[in-house]
């Protein structure tokens, strides 16, 4: 996700918070970055912050919805700025959270909206003998609930946006990492086995030369 954010302070504690929850973010402390960001990367969700300096996250916003961009936006506003809220969903923002914010409402909000992105208003799917709960970000499987690191659950629930698509290792990377992340060149081959070995080993296939999918 793109979190846009020209406060330091914020932006270095909600970055830190969406990247242990297992979040690849890329951080855009203005205006310009922003713009340069979206035009490159396919984003699952975007923080923005209005006030920036070197202009409006509204004036953002507006040119990537005039562009066509579909992107889940969610934006970040102060508690009295009641015209700002209003004026960003007219801009065509999905939703709002009030500075200051809790955390875990943030994260909420960002998987209600990513979810949305994705075309998945569902949150509870079944899979062979696993249940999967995505608002939640839980995994059963047989009944007993399978823990999952944060990096575990955020490659398993780009698997499941995708829908039936064969993932490059390619672009799971891109969904776990941020621009600015080294990786190791066999992260995905290694997350991929622990999923195997919590999940069972037949929900995740190999399409040799292509990539994964799951079962
Ligand atoms: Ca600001």
């Amino acid at each position: 996700m793109l979190l846009v954010e020209d406060t330091t302070d914020l932006a270095a504690s909600l970055l830190a918070h969406l990247r242990a929850q297992g979040h690849a973010v890329d951080l855009a402390p203005d205006a310009e970055t922003a713009r340069a960001a979206l035009a490159v990367s396919d984003y699952a969700c975007v923080i923005l912050d209005l006030g920036l300096p070197d202009g409006s996250g509204l004036d953002v916003l507006r040119e990537r919805r005039a562009a066509g961009d579909s992107t889940p936006v969610i934006i970040a506003t102060a508690r009295d700025q009641i015209a700002d809220r209003i004026a960003g969903l007219d801009a065509g923002a999905d939703d709002y959270v009030v500075k200051p914010f809790d955390l875990r409402e943030l994260s909420a909000r960002i998987r209600a909206n990513a979810r949305r992105g994705q075309g998945l208003p569902e949150t509870r799917l079944a899979i062979g003998a696993l249940e999967v709960d995505r608002a939640a970000a839980r995994v059963w499987r047989e009944g007993g609930e399978v823990r999952l690191t944060s990096r575990e659950w955020a490659l398993f629930d780009t698997m499941l946006g995708a829908r039936g698509r064969v993932l490059t290792k390619a672009a799971l990377e891109e969904a776990l990492y941020a621009f600015d992340t080294p990786i190791e060149g066999n992260a995905i081959e290694v997350y991929v086995s622990r999923l195997r070995q919590k999940l069972g080993a037949e929900v995740i296939e190999t399409r040799r030369g292509l990539g994964y999918v799951l079962s």
